[in-house]
């Protein structure tokens, strides 16, 4: 059995995606349907407007679109074409977003695996089995070392700025605090150092770093780095998207203090959370091979679903 898959959307996701098929051992990838007529790829690319006639040759759609606006603008119309899986990553908004998926899906046979990739995705897994083993819980969720989008883009809308990336990392203290069932008293401002790299000619440093400093909801009230260096040394060091964090769990059972920790580092943000949608594309194909049909978040896809092995070779493995 293969399965057939397609990509919509050729970004960072949609590029790591398409290499991260290449490696499955039961998927073929038909094709990447774009708003662009032409891509750097040697996968056949098609035009989105399209997509409606692949209907019989695609078994799943990965959703390799922007969270900010693609998703909530488009991602019902292909669920009622095709069952899919997105990395939707809207926190306050997943709860509309599932169930505007789960109304195309289910109206037209298919099923949509919503917001799957690692925060939202396995952190969200994470979080809800370790607060389910403790009556009370306290949890902290920790990010980085990793690339902020957004501030990055904040840096780069400065005066003066050539070249700018932002790293957020979480400050060990921080950790070390909610790993002792202390983590009530770590506010979000305490937890986490933004660390600034940025080129710029250097008569201009002082006020760039100042206007760093002061900016409002970025930086304020953060513990702030900023490093000036050269064009040469930013192409050399900073052309990554690394990312990762920490989801820590700790709660008092009969009088002992007991801890859960999820961690990832990855060195590839899209590689990752490609990765993690792939594998929810199995359980898609293998959820709707059994007749269901609608919306599944993270937390109701059973995990065998994920693994290209039987249930039987796992729970071999496993015992
Ligand atoms: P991206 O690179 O900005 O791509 C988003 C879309 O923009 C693509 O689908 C593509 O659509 C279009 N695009 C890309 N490059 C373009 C270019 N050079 N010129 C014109 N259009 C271009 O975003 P991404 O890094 O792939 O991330 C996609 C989403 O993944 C994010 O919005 C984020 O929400 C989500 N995400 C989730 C997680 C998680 O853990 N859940 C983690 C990471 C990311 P067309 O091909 O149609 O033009």
């Amino acid at each position: 059995m293969t399965i057939r898959t397609a990509i919509v959307g050729y970004g960072n996701l949609g590029r790591s995606v398409e290499e991260n098929i290449r490696n499955q051992p039961d998927m073929e990838l038909v094709g990447i349907f774009s708003r662009r007529a032409e891509l750097d790829t040697d996968t056949p690319v098609y035009p989105v407007a399209d997509i409606d006639s692949y209907r019989d040759s695609v078994d799943v759609l990965f959703l390799c679109l922007g969270s900010a606006t693609d998703i909530p603008e488009q991602a019902t119309a292909f669920a009622a074409s095709f069952s899919t899986v997105d990395t939707y990553d809207n926190h306050k908004k997943i709860p509309a977003h599932y169930e505007a998926m789960d109304e195309a899906a289910a109206d037209n046979g298919n099923v949509a695996i919503v917001s799957t990739g690692w925060d939202p995705g396995l952190f969200s897994l994470n979080r809800t089995i370790a607060s389910s083993i403790f009556p009370t819980s306290q949890q902290n969720t920790f990010w980085g070392k990793g690339v902020s989008q957004g501030h990055s883009d904040a840096l780069r809308r400065i005066d003066g700025v050539k070249k700018a990336v932002q790293y957020t990392i979480p400050r060990e203290d921080a950790i070390e605090a909610a790993r002792g069932g202390h983590g009530a008293d770590v506010t979000g401002h305490g937890a986490h150092l933004r660390q600034c790299w940025v080129v710029a000619d250097e008569s201009e440093h002082d006020r760039i770093r100042e206007e760093i400093v002061t900016m409002p909801d970025y930086f304020v009230g953060y513990e702030v780095e900023v490093h000036f260096i050269s064009q040469e040394d930013f192409a050399r060091d900073h052309q990554g998207l690394p990312h990762g964090g920490h989801v820590i769990t700790s709660g008092t059972l009969g009088g002992t203090t007991n801890a859960v920790e999820f961690s990832l580092a990855l060195e590839s943000n899209p590689d990752f959370t490609a990765a993690v949608q792939v594998a929810y594309g199995r359980a898609a194909y293998r959820l709707k091979d059994a007749g269901l049909t609608g919306a599944f978040s993270v937390l109701e896809v059973p995990p065998y679903l994920l693994a290209p092995e039987s249930l039987e070779e796992l729970l071999t493995r496993d015992v």
